[in-house]
């Protein structure tokens, strides 16, 4: 069962606007946000009928919890996908993912998301904005085990880095295609392209969420392994069809990920401009175009969290310490062994 406990590690980045949890960061300097259920009507007891009124005076206030997802693993009509299937429900991929765990029920959404494995004839990821559904190809998802095996064999890897390498894409790409989810039904603002812009708020989920298990080391890595699959699938040869597409090539989307995480911490990464990753020239700016990023798509995101999520200051460093806290003995417990 993965940590439900995740923390925002934004303070450099929204100092005067908000962290993900930080909803009273935002207070001190914003009109509250509007989604807010109203409190219930303080009960007269004088005139309140004697029966019902210590009930009524007595109940909880329970704060609107947010739109819950739904997964679901549709079994496929061709054989040769039924290893996938069978994989992806042993291993219940769509439930591995922290962040899209976290925002289940963390957001006030019009409709539920719907997670959804399936048999495409085509290999893919995609959000439905009928139905309302991310489908997760069987045809992807078979296109990833095979990249994670030739990697770690080139690599002298173990099962466990094809795993990684499995987990790391999917988790990327869900929240590619979550973040379309999130533009579509909370009608968020973007300019310049949507592809660009989900890339964006995928990394800045994965950057910005920590749980007990992960270090921020550990979260980067795996970003480095999501930004391989772009280098991967772009041989460079690019007609003119391809310029137009939607999608940025997928050397860019590398490029831009880089910035992200290096941009996030240039002190705690500096290995990736020193390997080569990310060019000096771009990296220059990386760090404020990664707190720019950051910043604005919390700030589209914050006034749709539901009110039970919602934190204050004081709750939240509680809540930051106490994951350091565990992160710390996880450290030491890992270092024992
Ligand atoms: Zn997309």
């Amino acid at each position: 069962m993965l940590q439900k406990i995740l923390i925002g590690i934004l303070a450099a980045a929204l100092i005067s606007v908000c962290s993900i949890w930080g909803y009273t960061i935002w207070q001190r300097t914003q009109a509250p946000p509007t989604a807010v259920v109203a409190q219930p009507k303080p009960v007269d007891l004088a005139k309140a009928d004697p029966v019902i009124a210590p009930v009524a005076a007595t109940m909880p206030f329970e704060p609107a919890d947010g739109t819950h997802f739904t997964y679901s693993y549709q079994p496929p009509r061709d054989p040769d996908l039924l290893a996938m299937y069978d994989m992806a429900r042993k291993i219940d991929v769509l439930r591995q993912l922290p962040e899209i765990d976290q925002l289940d029920g963390w957001l006030m959404l019009p409709r539920p998301v719907n997670y959804v494995a399936a048999q495409c004839d085509t290999v893919n990821i995609f959000y439905d904005r009928d139905k309302g559904d991310i489908v997760l190809c069987y045809e992807m998802l078979e296109l990833l085990v095979r990249q994670g095996l030739a990697i770690a064999q080139a690599n002298g890897g173990s099962a466990r880095d094809q795993l990684d390498y499995l987990l790391a894409n999917l988790r990327f790409l869900l929240l590619h295609e979550t973040g379309h989810a999130l533009v579509d039904l909370l009608d968020l603002p973007t300019t310049g392209r949507e592809e660009d812009a989900v890339d964006q708020l995928a990394t800045t989920l994965m950057l910005s969420f920590v749980s007990t298990d992960e270090s921020r080391g550990d979260i980067a890595r795996k970003l480095q392994l999501a930004s391989n699959f772009f280098l991967i699938t772009d041989d460079g040869q690019h007609d003119m069809a391809r310029y137009a597409d939607e999608h940025s090539v997928g050397a860019q989307r590398f490029f831009n990920l880089q910035c992200m995480v290096y941009g996030s911490d240039p002190g705690k990464y500096p290995s990736i401009v020193a390997s080569g990753r990310l060019p000096a020239a771009r990296a220059l700016r990386c760090a404020q175009e990664s707190r720019r990023i950051t910043r604005n798509w919390m700030r589209l995101i914050e006034p749709h969290i539901a009110p039970r999520h919602r934190m204050s200051a004081e709750e939240e460093q509680a809540r930051i310490e106490e994951i350091e806290r565990k992160q710390a003995q996880n450290r030491n417990a890992a270092d024992a062994r």
